[in-house]
């Protein structure tokens, strides 16, 4: 059993669906069991969404100009991939039904000039419930026997909406009920991806990005043998190659190294998304649909390679901040209380470090927090200030964050040593550095000005003679 789904931009125009339909068709050639999980077409959340806030605020012209906009987007495929006229019109009547709730939604929530988040849920689940009939019609129309799924009917989510959380056990029942029937007449479910519903039937989504999430429960659910998330790049690289120019795909990664990436900002799967497949240890691969025989990332459990050092990743905007002085050694609770002075601003800390000296702690923060942060620590700490045990709490602006992540860095030692050292040689100035116990990444804070050369640098060090002895 496979599940496999697509991406917003792999169901963005109709390239993109007839490229979709030769992804299932060749799935469907190596298992009979395929289950395909689909977003909304590109950009259709953004405007269902844009369009219901409007419509709060008082302005009826983005609802108005939505319905037309995206009755066009889906007819225009539906057109160009639908031959049979029976389906077409069948299609014709589904999407003209839905724009009709989305007017009449987007009418109420106007004259209410109100807009709860149990309201956007409704409206914003809306594309994915144009966009999976229309692939499960354009599948037919390829000779693939498909039927859509409105996830509501099998994702059993709690209330929380715009970003509900599934309760498995009902909706693995559910799932499992309207799903194999379906599959044991050799048909294809096409699912919506993103929504979801309460146990008493109200509308509810899984969070913005959130078909993966939807595949990954399917697929734990189903106990699938690989979830495939089709996106637009060749799964997950190296560096990023706006910056690495070399960088390549990795064949696989752990589950850990995956979400560390995520945490430092590569555009990899979220953890939480994943975590239904990773809880069954079901392996994901990521996979582009415009480049299907391309190179792909396998994302499994546990380290099968001895590599070392797997990606480096940088996370910019951020602000460090420093507690230091002489005073705060051998005196207890200055840790705690900083991080909790932090905690009770709600910033998110992404590297925390201590010098064992104790002379100083400093926070990595986004730069967006720094203010909050610094006003609370002056707070917290006015008398170990005033006295002069603490010297100050200083930030430094524009910092990045590199992150180097590999499962295999554990026990392999001389990493850091290779670190810094192609650092060292490109006089690069490492500012502070953290490495987890874990030892799944070591984190160092460069200035904004080095980060691409510490990247680069980096990667070259771990990676260059891979790629060279591989041409
Ligand atoms: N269509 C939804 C969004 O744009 C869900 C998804 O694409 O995964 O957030
Ligand atoms: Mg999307």
């Amino acid at each position: 059993m496979l599940v496999l789904k697509f991406g917003g931009t792999s169901v963005g125009n109709t390239q993109a669906f007839a490229q979709v339909a030769q992804i299932v068709a060749h799935a469907r050639a190596q298992d009979p069991n395929v289950v395909v999980v689909t977003s909304a077409m590109s950009g259709v959340t953004n405007t269902l969404i844009h369009a219901a806030r409007s419509a709060a605020e008082g302005y009826e012209q983005p609802y108005r100009e939505a319905r037309s906009d995206l009755l066009l987007k889906h007819q225009l495929v539906a057109g160009q991939l639908i031959d049979d006229g029976v389906e077409r019109a069948a299609y014709g009547r589904l999407i003209d039904d839905r724009l009709r709730s989305f007017e009449r939604l987007c009418q109420s929530i106007h004259v209410l000039g109100e807009l709860t988040a149990r309201g956007l849920d409704v409206v914003s689940g809306l594309g994915e419930r144009m966009a999976a009939p229309l692939l499960a019609a354009v599948l037919r129309a390829q000779g693939i026997d498909a039927e859509w799924v409105d996830a509501a009917e099998i994702v059993v989510t709690d209330d929380s909406f715009g970003s509900a959380s599934p309760v498995m056990e009902p909706t693995c029942a559910h799932t499992t009920a309207r799903l194999r029937p379906l599959l044991d007449a050799g048909k294809v479910p096409v699912v919506t991806g993103f929504v979801g519903a309460t146990a008493d039937g109200i509308a509810t989504t899984l969070g913005r990005g959130g078909s993966d999430y939807s595949a990954a429960i399917v697929g734990a659910c189903l106990n699938a043998n690989e979830v495939q998330i089709w996106t637009d790049v060749n799964g997950v690289l190296t560096a990023d190659p706006r910056i690495v120019p070399t960088a390549h795909t990795l064949p696989e990664l752990t589950y850990i190294e995956a979400s560390e990436l995520a945490y430092f900002g590569a555009k990899v799967l979220h953890p939480k998304t994943i975590l239904p497949a990773v809880e069954a240890r079901i392996p994901i691969r990521v996979a582009n649909t415009f480049d299907p025989a391309g190179p792909s990332t396998l994302v499994v459990p546990d380290v099968t390679d001895e590599g070392s050092v797997k990606a480096i990743t940088a996370i910019k905007h951020l602000t460090l901040v420093n507690v230091e002085g002489r005073g705060m050694i051998g005196v207890p609770g200055i840790a705690a209380r900083t991080f909790k002075a932090v905690a009770e601003v709600g910033a998110n800390v992404l590297m925390i470090s201590q010098s064992s000296s104790e002379q100083s702690i400093c926070l990595a923060v986004p730069e967006a927090d720094a203010p909050a942060v610094i006003s609370a620590l002056q707070k917290e700490l006015e008398r170990e200030l005033s006295r002069h045990f603490i010297d100050q709490v200083r930030a430094m602006h524009n910092i990045v964050i590199v992150a180097v992540v590999g499962a295999g860095m554990r026990g392999t030692p001389g990493i850091s040593g290779r670190i810094f050292t192609a650092l060292g040689e490109a006089r690069i100035n490492v500012i502070a550095l953290a490495q987890g116990s874990s030892e799944v990444n070591i984190s160092l804070v460069v200035t904004e000005e080095d980060a691409d050369e510490a990247v680069r640098r980096i990667h070259e060090a771990f990676f260059a003679k891979a790629a060279a002895s591989s041409l």
